[in-house]
């Protein structure tokens, strides 16, 4: 196991296959949530900085080494990375517990899962193919006709702190398998696992310029990466306010846009649930990384006959989370990310309690050093503030219902739509609740996973286009349709 002082990545730019200070030497604090102590000075990219990633990426693009490989040669680059991921997965998952203050010992999970992202496209790099066509004769003549899957070109990528390694993977795995060359601009508050991956990157052997990190602030490194015209596509998972900036953004230079945003997701204990599976999953849901997860789902939607057993069994769960030292062995929840969350989720519990929300258990501060909070469960109504906004913290908020109809109304009746959870046996309402339920992806007695042979993609405020599995490829790929009249 780790011993909290990991081997740090170099804290600076990687451009062009170099790490690079940032051309005014400018450099941002990176602090470790659980001690506030500074972790160091990581370079913070300037327009120029971006500029000059984005030239290396198109460079590669243009016919660079990059653009001449097969896909097969592509693929076992990634297959190498996947590798080499695979061999650091323990310093990549002190990196993020040290970075984001999550426990230790769930680090590994989502890290998992980048590796088996990696390894997927990997797979899928030598057939990236179009579709032929039989179309009637035109004009008297036959005509063959086919589509052309193409790389869409140099893709920007911009990433959210709570689970960095895992979202950059779902990024780049399957924009390098189609071909494309890339640029990432981290999150702020948690550079560091993709520092330590751009390294790893450079090892497997990728052509210097396919792979570059900006690493700095949202509002110049971020917008710099957003407006630059080299840039075909920018692919954004964070939150709703600033995916509509930069759908706006995109819009005005046409770029093409995925934008994965936040969640209010509801899961539904029916009367039929088994709660012995249902209640320790409502309770990772809602706490498993700090509760800073897009796809917790925080409205947790009772019947009416189960609520006293949910809410008593909810508690139970949250007093056998542990909080604490997030590289401790046996702890379950660590520190929110900064001063600001933490306020911010506070502040949120001030809400329920004015609004009238009945606090179940939790609600506080632990400690004075650090950011972390109590595992928190309130009883409200889906109108309340805490059932409408992403609180992004160890808050759930307990809603009764009466009948079937009730719960997916109440379910959809939220401006997001990323996750749905269903607890039941019964497979006939499992399938209605699925059709039914107005979200990007259902989950049937269980919370998650996602998978990158799946898509993965939210409605409504939830976001606009899909990543992972076919729709991955096609979200890098531009199809050309291609018709010859013989
Ligand atoms: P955020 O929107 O504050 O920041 C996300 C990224 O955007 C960061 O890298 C930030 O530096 C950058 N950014 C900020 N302003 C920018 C600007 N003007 N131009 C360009 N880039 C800018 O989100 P966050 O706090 O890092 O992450 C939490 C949010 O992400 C939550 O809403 C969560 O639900 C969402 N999220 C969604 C998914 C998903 O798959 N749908 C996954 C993880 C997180």
């Amino acid at each position: 196991m780790s011993n909290n002082a990991p081997k740090l990545p170099e804290l600076r730019l990687f451009i062009d296959g170099e790490w690079r200070d940032a051309s005014d030497g400018g450099t941002f604090t990176s602090v470790n949530p659980a001690t506030e102590a500074e972790i160091g000075q990581i370079a913070a990219a300037t327009a120029a900085d971006v500029d000059l990633a984005v030239t290396a990426a198109r460079r590669q693009f243009d016919g660079g080494e990059w653009s001449k490989l097969s896909g097969s040669d592509r693929g076992r680059l990634l297959y190498r990375l996947a590798d080499l991921l695979e061999r650091d997965l323990e310093l990549l998952a002190d990196l993020e517990t040290l970075d984001i203050g999550k426990a230790r010992v769930h680090a590994p999970l989502d890290l998992g899962m980048a590796i088996d992202t990696v390894r997927h496209f990997a797979g899928r790099a030598d057939s990236v193919n179009g579709t032929v066509f039989s179309l009637p004769e035109f004009i008297g003549r036959p005509r063959f006709s086919y589509t052309l899957r193409q790389p869409v070109g140099v893709v920007g990528a911009i990433t959210p702190w709570n689970t960095p390694g895992m979202i950059l993977s779902w990024k780049f795995a399957p924009a390098l398998a189609v071909g494309c060359t890339f640029v990432v601009k981290p999150p702020a508050e948690a550079s560091l696992s993709t520092l330590h991956i751009a390294e790893l990157v450079r090892e497997a052997g990728f052509p210097a310029g396919v792979f570059n990190v900006v690493t700095g602030s949202g509002t110049v490194a971020g917008a710099a990466l957003v407006d630059h015209p080299g840039v075909d596509k920018i692919s954004f998972t964070g939150s709703p306010e600033v995916g509509a900036v930069i759908g706006r953004a995109a819009g005005e230079s046409f770029k093409k846009v995925t934008l994965e945003l936040g969640g209010k997701s509801p899961q539904i204990i029916f009367p039929d649930a088994d709660l012995d599976v249902a209640l320790p999953t409502a309770a990772m849901s809602l706490f498993y990384n700090q509760g800073e997860t897009c796809a917790s789902a925080t409205r947790v939607l009772v019947h009416e006959s189960l609520r006293d057993e949910v809410l008593s069994g909810l508690s139970a769960q949250a007093a056998a989370v542990k909080v604490g030292d997030p590289f401790a062995p046996d702890t379950t929840m660590g520190s929110l990310i900064n001063r600001k969350q933490m306020d911010s989720v506070l502040g949120y519990v001030d809400a329920g309690h004015r609004e009238g929300a009945e606090l179940v258990t939790g609600g506080a501060r632990i400690g004075d050093s650090g950011y972390f909070v109590e595992p928190t469960i309130f009883t409200g109504t889906n109108t309340m503030t805490i059932a409408k906004e992403e609180i992004f913290g160890p808050v759930g908020t307990v809603i009764g219902f009466n009948d079937t109809e009730e719960a997916l109304r109440l379910a959809n009746e939220t401006r997001y739509g990323l996750v749905g959870v269903v607890y039941t046996s019964d497979l006939a309402l499992a399938h209605r609740a699925a059709e039914v339920l107005d979200v990007g992806a259902v989950w049937v007695n269980a919370w998650g996973p996602p998978d990158p042979r799946m898509p993965w993609g939210g409605f409504k405020y939830s976001g606009i286009g899909t990543e992972l599995g076919d729709a991955g490829i096609a979200a890098n790929t531009n199809e050309k349709a291609v018709s010859m009249i013989l």
